[in-house]
């Protein structure tokens, strides 16, 4: 199908332009050339429709050019169909895409396709319309095939989304092309991308409570007001009847006897499913939040590109920042992205920004959506009306038009960086390119500033603001450190030490609830002794070894298991015993979720258990549905992995307890010790955030590590500043930096090869760097794949030719090894 037939309109060969583009084509990864008639205006970023055999495709313009990039003369190289869509995207969107593409080696069709959604280009989204002009065209003298076209267009003005041309073309045949033509010609008709309608507003019960359950009422009805208590006394009459498991006669029952009143409200849009959020106002800011927001707001208005860091611990009133400085964006009609970890966050987070700004006002984007939402808020979001975008990741691309600011919130995230498939981007780095290209204040916010936010910071590389205290100057809860050697030598061989087990005690009786952190099972490969603590170290790197089983890939490797450093591959046979102290409990160590749950019902028969990890909340909706479960008081206690630790506000959490604290220190990975302080402080701060007061018991072999020793004092601050001098000598990131190689096949013969060969071939390039490898991955066998890895280490001033996707997949045996590369890579297991 084609919107307007150029094909005809034949150039002068010798000022021949030409455009790069992408196709909208499952199966077409190539970006291919088309040429460029005389009279068409071309804007990198536009929506075409090319020739594709013998179809009309859509596609992405990426390049002009007064040369093609097709060497050979006779290849006939075809026209552009028809300019599609002008302008949608921001100016610089295409350079923020291939500055990404580049900067991580990957293909720039690659890269876009993690930016865009799918079906953006499908042209059945496209409408006609007759332009609004300022002076009436009074006497137009047409061809028969423009008048036609243009009197259908006319009886047809009413309807103000445009006409379709496939409508179009039903009505008037063979004249569609033709009087399409003549009219676009002459400027008279525009195509617009068809945007869907907003969501009306719906409306809602909402129940609240204004009288405390008393003697009066019966022990289901007290149960039932208890549960509307802990959602803060105000809830959807649906979700009530949910939670409590009761119905709606029993409510009204209340409201008749004026422990409840029911009342309509807005109901806002949340993942698809509604759920009541009352309406919030701006808070007075505390003198620390109005010092940081007079900054920001200077920025704001002078379109500075300012990079911020916000500091301060969870409860410090950050969010109230953003939201304030947000609405400033929104009041000067421009748009604000607010990128967020993990989709876990997003329910809490984006409710408070429709009670700040209203349902029509927010958009959330991240990869869970459907294909279909995904792209209904992208075609929200080039409308160019002022919003917030809340996303995750990807996020960073939403194309915004008119972006008055980004805000990141806990930037020191993990997920903020891209796994697979290519490109391995970080959201932080995309968006401070992002921020400077568009001349926008970026905001990163966190209680645990990464390693590279701090040094940043010492290189006057960023704007430094603090919020030092908790709002209302709520205590952050006493840390209690438990040093399990000692459980060990009592004869407790529990994986909970009797400290935690009688706090647990203690909040059951006190009918309050816990949160219990665990150490995701599959990354707790160190090997430690439960005597003395003793740990396995590389003799050459300052990082923990790594355990191996004995099934060995290949015939090189030691048959029984072993320990290896992935850094310089030095390997050991594992000791039978404690090097140290000789006791025969010399091990792997690692307790899953489920281990933990074994043993606490074993321990509390009555306890009631929620799981929280990535085996139980598979879909978007789990996770919403587990914590609102657990808010409504249906468990005692929420076992989980690292996703408890973002942003969960619990106001009735009185203790969190965190099984082994070794499990996140011993990652065999340089960044071992920045993540697990930030993790553990992060989890320290889900406990005493509402009336009572919170407590944290914290297990570990090693109490004496600098880790934990910041953690108990809530100081990261001297900690940080060690580990950066530490990855200064070292010339670790963010002093330093590197490159992962990845290569896998299913033949662990070939796989090595390959790897030994590519970093032999590297090695006799001419670059200043370090190449560490090739060695086998710590997981060194994924789904029958074998996995080899090569470290690349330079200094970022030496800027080497690090070798694109493409060129290190010439080089290895394509068609039996596959290859990633990692710029920047977080771990390099
Ligand atoms: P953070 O994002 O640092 O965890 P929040 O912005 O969520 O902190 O603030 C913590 C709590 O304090 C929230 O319930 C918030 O509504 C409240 N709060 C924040 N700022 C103020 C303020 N200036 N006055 C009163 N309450 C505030
Ligand atoms: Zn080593
Ligand atoms: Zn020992």
């Amino acid at each position: 199908m084609t919107l307007f037939d150029l094909s005809n309109i034949s150039g002068d060969r010798s000022g021949d332009r030409y455009v790069t583009v992408i196709v909208d084509c499952i199966g077409i990864d190539d970006l291919l050339t088309y040429r460029i008639p005389e009279d068409v205006e071309l804007q990198v970023g536009d929506i075409l429709s090319v020739p594709l055999g013998n179809r009309q495709v859509g596609a992405i313009a990426l390049q002009i050019s007064d040369t093609s990039t097709i060497d050979d003369p006779e290849t006939e190289i075809k026209e552009i169909t028809a300019v599609v869509s002008s302008g949608i995207f921001p100016k610089t969107y295409w350079e923020l895409l291939t500055r990404t593409a580049d900067y991580y080696r990957t293909p720039v069709m690659q890269t876009v396709k993690t930016a865009l959604p799918p079906k953006l280009l499908d042209q059945s989204h496209y409408r006609i319309k007759i332009k609004q002009l300022d002076s009436p065209q009074a006497n137009l003298n047409f061809a028969k095939s423009a008048q036609m076209v243009w009197d259908f267009l006319q009886e047809h003005k009413g309807n103000s989304k445009g006409l379709s041309r496939r409508y179009i073309q039903q009505k008037l045949g063979r004249y569609t092309g033709a009087g399409l033509r003549e009219l676009q010609k002459l400027d008279l008709i525009e195509t617009v991308l068809e945007l869907p309608n907003r969501p009306q507003p719906k409306y809602e019960d909402i129940v609240v409570l204004i009288k405390v359950p008393d003697s009066e009422i019966t022990a289901r009805q007290t149960e039932v007001l208890t549960i509307l208590q802990h959602q803060g006394g105000e809830c959807s009459k649906s979700q009530l009847c949910k939670l409590a498991k009761t119905s709606a006669s029993v409510i009204q029952n209340l409201e008749n006897k004026g422990y409840v009143v029911i009342s309509k409200r807005e109901s806002l849009r949340l993942g698809g499913k509604s759920h009541t959020v009352i309406r919030d106002r701006a808070k007075a800011l505390t003198p620390d939040q109005d010092l940081a927001i007079q900054q920001i707001l200077k920025a704001i208005a002078n379109n500075s590109p300012s990079h911020f860091l916000l500091h301060g611990v969870t409860g410090s009133g950050k969010t109230e920042v953003y939201l304030q400085a947000i609405a400033t964006v929104l009041e000067a009609g421009k748009s604000a992205l607010v990128l967020v970890p993990e989709i876990g966050l997003t329910p809490q987070l984006t409710d408070r920004f429709r009670a700040r700004f209203g349902d029509a006002k927010v958009n959330v984007y991240h990869s869970q959506l459907s294909d279909g939402e995904r792209f209904d808020t992208w075609r929200l979001m080039l409308t160019g009306e002022s919003q917030v975008v809340i996303g995750t990741r990807s996020a960073v691309f939403a194309p915004l038009s008119n972006l008055g600011l980004i805000v990141m919130d806990e930037e020191h995230d993990n997920s903020f960086k891209q796994d697979q498939p290519q490109p391995c981007y970080h959201a932080r780095t995309v968006a401070q390119w992002r921020s400077q290209l568009e001349q926008v204040p970026l905001v990163m916010g966190s209680a645990t500033p990464s390693a590279e936010l701090v040094f940043a910071q010492k290189q006057q590389e960023l704007i430094y603001l603090e919020l030092p205290n908790r709002i209302g100057n709520r205590a952050m809860p006493p840390i209690e450190i438990v040093d399990m050697r000692d459980e060990f030598k009592a004869g407790n061989y529990s994986i909970l030490s009797r400290k935690l087990q009688s706090a647990i005690a203690e909040m059951l009786e006190a009918k309050q609830q816990g949160i219990l952190f665990i150490h995701r099972r599959g990354y707790s490969t160190f090997v430690s002794c439960r005597s003395c603590g003793y740990v396995a170290e590389c003799p050459h790197c300052d990082v923990s070894l790594s355990y191996h089983d004995p099934i060995s890939p290949t015939a090189h490797q030691p048959k029984s298991a072993h320990l290896r450093c992935h850094y310089c591959n030095y390997t050991q046979i594992q000791p039978k015993s404690c090097p140290q102290c000789n006791s025969p409990y010399f091990k792997y160590f690692g307790s899953g979720t489920q281990k933990v749950e074994q043993e606490l019902t074993k321990l509390f028969p009555n306890i009631r258990l929620i799981r929280f990890d990535s085996d139980t909340t598979r879909n978007k909706d789990q996770h919403r549905l587990l914590i609102d479960q657990f808010r409504a008081g249906t468990a005692d206690l929420l076992v989980g992995t690292q996703m408890l630790t973002k942003g969960l506000d619990i106001p009735q959490v009185t203790l969190v307890g965190v099984v082994s604290a070794d499990g996140l220190l011993n990652f065999s990975d340089y960044r071992a010790g920045e993540r697990a302080a930030q993790t553990l402080l992060q989890v320290a701060g889900r406990a005493g955030r509402g009336e009572e007061d919170g407590k944290v018991i914290m297990q570990t072999y090693t109490p004496e590590h600098p880790a934990i020793q910041a953690v108990q004092s809530y100081r990261l601050e001297e900690f940080m500043q060690t580990e950066l001098e530490m990855r200064e000598a070292l010339r670790y990131p963010p002093k330093g930096q590197m490159v992962l190689i990845h290569l896998s096949s299913e033949n662990a013969q070939i796989v090595e090869n390959s790897a030994n060969e590519l970093a032999k071939y590297l090695r006799q390039l001419e670059n200043d760097w370090e190449i560490l490898g090739a060695t086998p991955a710590t997981i060194a066998k994924v789904a029958n794949r074998y996995r080899w890895q090569i470290l690349l280490k330079f200094m970022p001033d030496v800027l080497p030719n690090v070798p694109s996707l493409e060129e290190l997949r010439m080089l290895v045996n394509a068609k039996a090894v596959r290859v990633a590369i990692d710029v920047d890579p977080l771990t390099i297991l």
